[in-house]
């Protein structure tokens, strides 16, 4: 008999709380790249660990909310392989949920209605600085007769509590804050209409989500959501705050640093260029294997590792990651994303390119190129002397063609070769800097060069 109530005992301690993690985007602007990485490291986590991954669009914020960002947000984790668990969630089709929690926390007395004036609360706050206090608003509506004429519905925090509430966060350890310090938070405009607090935490007890993993700037919100989660009932989740995504001044990246939105990049990268840099931005892999698949961060990803600092983000690295997936993109692959005409110069193409506008590198293959005659002089030589180099050139691709043109150019050049390769580069692509001349005379045919180099001379 005892057996049996130890195994359960045992059975009970150990049956492990399903991993639960969300992404909770609030479509109020295009995905951004931060948050295309905490979805990386929530999704990472679930597969993991063999946990669910949730989306939930977080639109309480009504005027700010639109439905072209929520598109742009599930097209972007689409777009990275980021697929979810279960239907989206939407908190605007949850209301009536928040609504019976709120009444709830009412009926109970944990909640009340707070009529405080704007004014009043200005008030407060300016004795309160005065005072070298922390701003916070201590309502004495609490004790009134229920009144729903306007103001907010609060969650009474006892001002006089000397309990510190501990965030346990994953990545950082313990975080202490004092309860007494939060005021009586407001949690709703009216029953119908709830803050974003307030439904964030009844989401994360009612979707059980065992894990919040989300940006550092939400660490001052987490004792609030601790104590709202206490005063519904729910056991609170992990928490797990993500450094921010900086920019190279070491600020917060924003805007003004050039683009922030995912679908920015999308257009230029390949999505599993993005994915693995992002996931190895703020996370480094095993023995520092930087260039990482996805199926292998699933295995060695680990959230207790996550950095505590920000990274730069930094778009010159993106780009390597780029150049390097695209090096080992198949022929078919490669030319499907560039387009057919390119075949010929594939080999050239995959060396050299990073993203989609180094592209632009190889137009002269297809169009005669514009030629500063400037740029044909080979440092301390004169146009004269290029031009006749040229007309050598010329004569000898004329009588022989293209064949063993690098070893008659070596001897032509002897002594100084870039007094032959220097204009023939130029006269072929326009360009100071290029594949190599020889390449470039060989792919574009002997006819074409014939000409090219006659049009610079
Ligand atoms: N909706 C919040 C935001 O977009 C996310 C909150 C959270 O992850 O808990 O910042």
């Amino acid at each position: 008999m005892l057996a049996v109530f130890f195994c359960a005992i045992i059975k009970l301690v150990t049956i492990p709380v399903p991993i639960r993690v969300r992404l909770a985007p609030s479509p109020t602007g295009f995905l951004h790249i931060g948050t295309a990485q905490s979805a990386i490291y929530n999704w990472l986590f679930a597969r993991k660990n063999g946990g669910t991954f949730i989306v939930r669009i977080e639109d309480t914020d009504r005027a700010r909310s639109e439905k072209q960002y929520e598109d742009d947000i599930l097209a972007g984790l689409k777009g990275l392989g980021l697929e979810w668990d279960e239907n989206i969630y939407r908190q605007s089709e949850r209301t009536k949920m928040y609504e019976e929690q709120v009444n709830k926390l009412l009926d109970g007395g944990k909640a009340f209605w707070c009529r405080h004036t704007p004014e009043e609360l200005e008030a407060e706050r300016q004795a309160q600085l005065a005072g070298k206090d922390l701003p916070r608003h201590i309502c004495v509506h609490r004790e009134d007769p229920l009144q729903r004429d306007g103001g907010v519905i609060r969650l009474h925090i006892d001002s006089n509590s000397t309990r510190k509430i501990i965030v346990d966060d994953v990545i950082r350890g313990k975080i202490e804050f004092e309860e007494r310090l939060f005021g009586d938070i407001s949690i709703a405009r009216t029953e119908t209409n709830v803050l974003f607090h307030f439904a964030n935490v009844v989401d994360d007890g009612e979707m059980r989500i065992s894990h919040v993993i989300r940006g550092e700037d939400h660490l001052a919100n987490t004792p609030k959501h601790i104590l709202i989660a206490e005063a519904l009932g729910f056991e609170p989740p992990r928490y797990a705050h993500l450094p921010l995504l900086l920019a190279p001044d070491r600020t917060k990246l924003s805007k003004r640093h050039g683009a922030t939105a995912l679908k920015d990049y999308v257009k230029e990268f390949l999505p599993e260029a993005i994915f693995n840099y992002l996931a190895v931005l703020s996370f480094t892999p095993p023995a520092d294997k930087e260039k990482i698949s996805r199926e292998e961060l699933m295995e060695v990803f680990e959230l207790e590792k996550v950095h505590k600092t920000g990274a730069i983000f930094d778009v010159k690295k993106l780009e390597w990651f780029n150049g390097e997936y695209i090096k080992k993109m198949s022929d078919d692959e490669l030319l499907m994303m560039i387009g057919q005409k390119y075949e010929k110069i594939l080999t050239m193409v995959r060396e050299r390119m990073k993203t989609k506008k180094d592209l632009e590198e190889f137009d002269f293959f297809f169009e005669t190129p514009m030629i500063d005659p400037e740029m044909l002089t080979w440092k301390k030589s004169t146009l004269e002397e290029s031009r006749t180099m040229l007309a050598r050139v010329k004569n000898i691709i004329e009588k022989d063609g293209l064949e063993n043109l690098r070893s008659k150019l070596d001897e032509l050049g002897a002594g100084d070769r870039g007094l032959v390769y220097w204009p023939l580069r130029v006269a072929l692509s326009g360009k100071k800097a290029s594949p190599d001349p020889v390449d470039i005379a060989i792919i574009l045919g002997k006819e074409e060069v014939i000409k090219r180099i006659e049009k610079a001379i």
